[in-house]
């Protein structure tokens, strides 16, 4: 029997045996091209799908990377990596000052609310309240903020001071 004189299945049943892996159409597809270039197209079609739902980066990308970092001179390398480790401390240690300092601001943020309501009367308590909170919470995180940024102004200056620059080393 030649393939052309028996009918083409129907796609969603060529395609529901495809995915069990065995079935007449799929059968039937292995002789005719026509079915074969459906198959084919239909295969491509999923591959690309899959690829765009998966965000991982390519199994051989650290490899790359790290051939890439391993060709740089090693001044800069120590650099960048001085730069890196500051940003990477600095951010968690900002995250630290905002979650730490997160109740020190809510608490500010009710003692205002109740002035705002309940007028002078709680004037004084306030500014106490105020003051504690100054002398207790905001000289810390001042002091943390203030290092902060010096730190990163160092790791600035150091990646963007003196040393060769790539194009020298
Ligand atoms: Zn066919």
């Amino acid at each position: 029997m030649t393939p052309n004189i028996i009918e083409c299945p129907d796609l969603e049943v060529l395609f529901t045996e495809l995915e069990t892996g065995e079935g007449p159409a799929l059968e039937h597809a292995k002789h005719c091209p026509l079915c074969t270039a459906i198959i084919e197209e239909h295969r491509l079609l999923e591959k690309d799908l899959s690829r765009l739902a998966d965000p991982l980066p390519p199994p051989d990308l650290v490899h790359k990377v790290m051939a890439r970092v391993a060709a740089e001179p090693t001044p800069l390398r120590r650099e960048l990596w001085t730069g890196v480790s500051i940003l990477a401390a600095s951010l968690a240690v900002g995250l630290g000052v905002l979650l730490s300092s997160d109740a020190a601001l809510s608490g500010a943020g009710t003692a205002l609310a109740r002035f705002v309501v309940d007028g002078k009367a709680f004037f004084d308590a306030l500014l106490s309240g105020g003051r504690a909170l100054w002398s207790t919470a905001a000289a810390p995180v001042a002091g943390l903020l203030a290092a902060l940024l010096l730190s990163s102004l160092f790791g600035i200056k150091r990646l963007a001071g003196s040393g060769p620059t790539p194009s020298e080393a």
